[in-house]
C-alpha cells in the first residue's frame, strides 16, 4: 500500500459562512486546501459554519458550492453544515462541564454589558471577572430557580500562555492575561464559534487548519479548547494565509469592483484562467506564472506560501484570461462563447443556435488575439457571424463612407466578383487580386482599405481587412460593400 493512503494522509477542510457569495479570498484559501489535499493524497472536505443565525443565508449555500465546483474544486467529504450538528456540540460542552474544565456562568447580558462599560470608563480591555467560576451549589441553585440558563464559559488558567505555531507567521505568543474565561455555549445551547470549529476538526479529524490570516487570533483560543477536550493540538499544523489586498492596499472589497468568484464567471472569465490566478496568489514557484491544474498540484506547497499580503490585480488575470483563450481548444471556447453571448443577450437563442459549432470555434481563433474575456469576444464577434450588420459608428461612416471613397469600393467588388471563386476566397488571394484592381484603376489600397473595413464590420478596427473578407466570404462581402455605397447614395 502506498504512503499516500497510510493513516497520516493529511485531512483539511475549507469553512466558509455562508454570510456572502464565495470571493477570490476565500476561494483562494479553498484553493490552497484543495492543492494541498491533492497534492499529499489527503482528503478536501467542505464545512459550512452557519451557527449565526442572524448572518446567514442559506440561499447561498448553492452558489458556493456551484463556484468551487466551477473552479473544479472537487470535494471528497461534505459538505457539513454546523447547524447540523449541535448535539455534537453539546455533548462534548457537557464533557467539559462534568471535568471541571468548564462552569455554567448565570450572569445577564445586562449585568455583562454593566461590565463591558465599567471597563471602557476605566480604559481597560473587558474581561470576564469569573464571576460564576466558584458559585456555591446554592448560589447555583439560586439561579436556576430564578429561571436563569447558564452560558458555558470555559475556564482558562490566567497565569499561562499559549503559543500558536504557524507554519508561515512563526512562533506567536499569547499570554492568557489577555484572554478570560469565554463562553463556549450559548445559554440556548447553541455553540459559539471558536468551540464550534474546534469540536469539527477535532471530531472531522483535521490534521491541517489553512484558513485566513484574519482568523489567527482566534487560534490561541481554539488551542485551549482543544487541550481542554484532551487533545494534543500539536499534532494539528496551523497555517494563516496572507489576506489578499486590494492594489491601494485596503482589504478587498466591493469598491474595488467585482470580487465575488461568480462576478469573473459572468465576465467571461475561464475558470483555469481564476485559479491560475488565485494560486500565485501569495504563492510562487520561481517565476512561472502559467500553471495547469497538474502542474499546481505537482508543485504546490505550504512552505512556498508567502508571509506578505498579496495584491489583487485585475488586469493581470485579463492577461492570464486571455493566454487561456489563445491556447484553448477552439470548439470548447466557441461553446462558451455562444452561451455568452446568449446569456448576455448578444444574439437571441435562435441566432446563436442557427450558427454551427465550427463556425464558433471559428470565430474564436479568427478573434481571440484581441479579446481577453468570452464576453467580450462574443460581443465582437457580431458583425462576423451575423447575416446583417446590426450597427455602424457614425463617426466611421462619416469619415470614410464619403461619396468619393464610396466609390472606390465599386472596384474592390469588381476584384472580388471577376476573380476570385468561394473556393479561392483566401486573404492572399483577395490582397492580390483588390492591390491589383486599385492599381489598374489609378488609386491604392491605403485609400480604400478604411471604408472597405467600415463597410464590411461597421467599424474602424479589427482584424486584417482580407482575413475579415476570407471569414465572411464572398457573398457577405458583396452584400455588404453593396450596401456600403447605397446606404451612401441614399444620404445624398
Ligand atoms: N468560517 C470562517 C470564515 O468563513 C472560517 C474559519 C476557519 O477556517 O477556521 O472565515
Amino acid at each position: 500500500m502506498s504512503d499516500k493512503k497510510s493513516t497520516t494522509r493529511p485531512r483539511v477542510r475549507f469553512a466558509p459562512s455562508p454570510s456572502g457569495e464565495l470571493h477570490v479570498g476565500g476561494a483562494r484559501t479553498a484553493l490552497f486546501n484543495w492543492l494541498f489535499a491533492r497534492h499529499h493524497g489527503g482528503a478536501f472536505i467542505l464545512r459550512f459554519e452557519d451557527t449565526d443565525t442572524d448572518r446567514n443565508k442559506p440561499e447561498l449555500i448553492e452558489p458556493i458550492m456551484e463556484s468551487l465546483r466551477w473552479l473544479g474544486l472537487d470535494l471528497d467529504e461534505g459538505p457539513y453544515f454546523q447547524s447540523q450538528r449541535t448535539s455534537i456540540y453539546q455533548e462534548h460542552a457537557k464533557k467539559l462541564l462534568a471535568e471541571g474544565k468548564a462552569y455554567l456562568c448565570y450572569c445577564t447580558p445586562e449585568e455583562i454589558e454593566e461590565k463591558r462599560k465599567m471597563a471602557q470608563v476605566t480604559k481597560q480591555n473587558f474581561r470576564y471577572d469569573g464571576k460564576c467560576r466558584n458559585l456555591t451549589p446554592d448560589e447555583r441553585s439560586q439561579f436556576e430557580r430564578e429561571g436563569r440558563k447558564g452560558a458555558l464559559r470555559i475556564k482558562i488558567d490566567p497565569h499561562g500562555s499559549t503559543v500558536v505555531r504557524d507554519l508561515i507567521r512563526g512562533d506567536v505568543v499569547y499570554a492568557h492575561a489577555e484572554l478570560d474565561d469565554f463562553v463556549i455555549q450559548r445559554s440556548d445551547g447553541l455553540p459559539l464559534y471558536n468551540f464550534a470549529v474546534v469540536v469539527d476538526d477535532v471530531t472531522m479529524g483535521i490534521t491541517h487548519v489553512i484558513r485566513a490570516d484574519e482568523h489567527i487570533n482566534n487560534t490561541p483560543k481554539q488551542l485551549l479548547i482543544y487541550s481542554a477536550l484532551g487533545f494534543d493540538y500539536t499534532k494539528v499544523k496551523f497555517v494563516h494565509v496572507p489576506m489578499v489586498l486590494a492594489k491601494d492596499r485596503t482589504k478587498l472589497s466591493k469598491r474595488h469592483g467585482a470580487t465575488a468568484v461568480f462576478e469573473y464567471l459572468e465576465k467571461g472569465v475561464l475558470p483555469e484562467a481564476l485559479v491560475n490566478y488565485l494560486v500565485r496568489l501569495g504563492w510562487s514557484h520561481g517565476d512561472q506564472e502559467i500553471f495547469s491544474m497538474e502542474e499546481m498540484i505537482q508543485k504546490f506547497s505550504l512552505e512556498a506560501v508567502h508571509p506578505s499580503p498579496a495584491i489583487f490585480d485585475e488586469e493581470k488575470l485579463l492577461w492570464l484570461n486571455h493566454h487561456y483563450i489563445m491556447h484553448g481548444d477552439p470548439m470548447r471556447l466557441g461553446e462558451l462563447a455562444k452561451q455568452f453571448a446568449i446569456k448576455k443577450g448578444i444574439y437571441s437563442e435562435q441566432e446563436a443556435n442557427a450558427i454551427s459549432a465550427d463556425r464558433w470555434a471559428a470565430v474564436v481563433n479568427f478573434l481571440k488575439e484581441r479579446n481577453r474575456t468570452l464576453v467580450e469576444l462574443a460581443e465582437s464577434s457580431k458583425p462576423f457571424l451575423k447575416d446583417q450588420l446590426e450597427y455602424y459608428d457614425p463617426k466611421a461612416i462619416e469619415k470614410f463612407l464619403t461619396p468619393d471613397k464610396a466609390k472606390l469600393l465599386e472596384h474592390v467588388i469588381e476584384a472580388v466578383k471577376e476573380n476570385i471563386d468561394n473556393v479561392s476566397f483566401t486573404a492572399t488571394n483577395l490582397d492580390a487580386a483588390v492591390r491589383a484592381k486599385l492599381e489598374a484603376n489609378g488609386s491604392s489600397l491605403k485609400e480604400v482599405a478604411q471604408p472597405c473595413r467600415v463597410a464590411l464590420s461597421g467599424l474602424t478596427q479589427g482584424p486584417g481587412l482580407f482575413e475579415m473578407m476570407e471569414f465572411l466570404g464572398k457573398k457577405r462581402v458583396i452584400e455588404r460593400l453593396e450596401k456600403a455605397i447605397s446606404m451612401n447614395i441614399n444620404k445624398k
